[in-house]
């Protein structure tokens, strides 16, 4: 592991959340773990899972207070091997807080993050080393699927799972692959696959987003 312990040496970096969901088992990343989920996000997907991501945060945490916070539960991470995931939600227009939280916080700390990758390439390269498993939502390879999708190119998401994959084992790394009501198809799906299975990715989740289609509003 790369991360080490080390004194804050940003006490003033703040990340602005949704909410923190503690003691959750085996719905994202090892063992026991408090979801940290950001304010914001750079998509606006149709059947969007957490729309409360785009009003006021709840609470803007200092890097003192969140470490606080979730230190309640150490001895929980420290038993199951769980630890805490940042989600959203993009987790990533923070990442220069997930850096320093990763610095500060106790390495047997698992860290997972859940990301779209629709980010900067230097907000990927600012946390890659500090990730112990990613949990990538893709939503579709097919660009014109997921600009329907989305409201965005994926051009930037491509780029940011070619850095992914040269950087870090593929089994840290799980692609969520959703077959999307009125967007894609099963055939989507794996076309999909195909193409990250060709680009060295080897961890899927094939879901179906289970929406109610006349609630989409985007
Ligand atoms: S990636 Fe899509 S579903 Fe997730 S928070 Fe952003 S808009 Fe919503």
């Amino acid at each position: 592991m790369s991360r080490r312990q080390k004194k804050l040496t940003n006490k003033e970096i703040s990340f602005a959340s949704i909410g923190v969901d503690r003691l959750r088992v085996a719905r994202d990343g090892d063992g026991i773990t408090t979801l940290v989920a950001g304010a914001g996000c750079p998509l606006r997907c149709r059947y969007c899972l957490n729309p409360q991501c785009f009003r006021a945060p709840l609470h803007t945490y200092t890097l003192t207070e969140l470490l606080d916070e979730v230190s309640m539960d150490n001895l929980y991470f420290q038993a199951t091997g769980g630890g805490v995931t940042f989600g959203g939600g993009e987790p990533l227009l923070q990442a220069a807080f997930i850096h320093e939280f990763c610095s500060a916080c106790p390495s047997e700390w698992h860290i997972c993050l859940e990301s779209s990758l629709a980010v900067p390439r230097e907000n990927m390269e600012m946390v890659l080393d500090d990730i112990d498993q990613f949990i990538i939502d893709i939503k579709d390879m097919n660009p014109e699927i997921y600009r329907a999708y989305t409201g965005q190119s994926n051009e930037q998401t491509i780029e940011n799972l070619k850095l992914l994959i040269a950087r870090k084992d593929p089994e840290c790394i799980k692609i969520r692959i959703p077959r999307i009501p009125l967007f894609n198809t099963k055939a989507d799906q794996a076309r999909s696959s195909r193409i990250l299975k060709e680009m060295g990715f080897t961890n899927f989740e094939f879901f179906e987003y289970d929406t109610d289609i006349s609630n989409s509003k985007r």
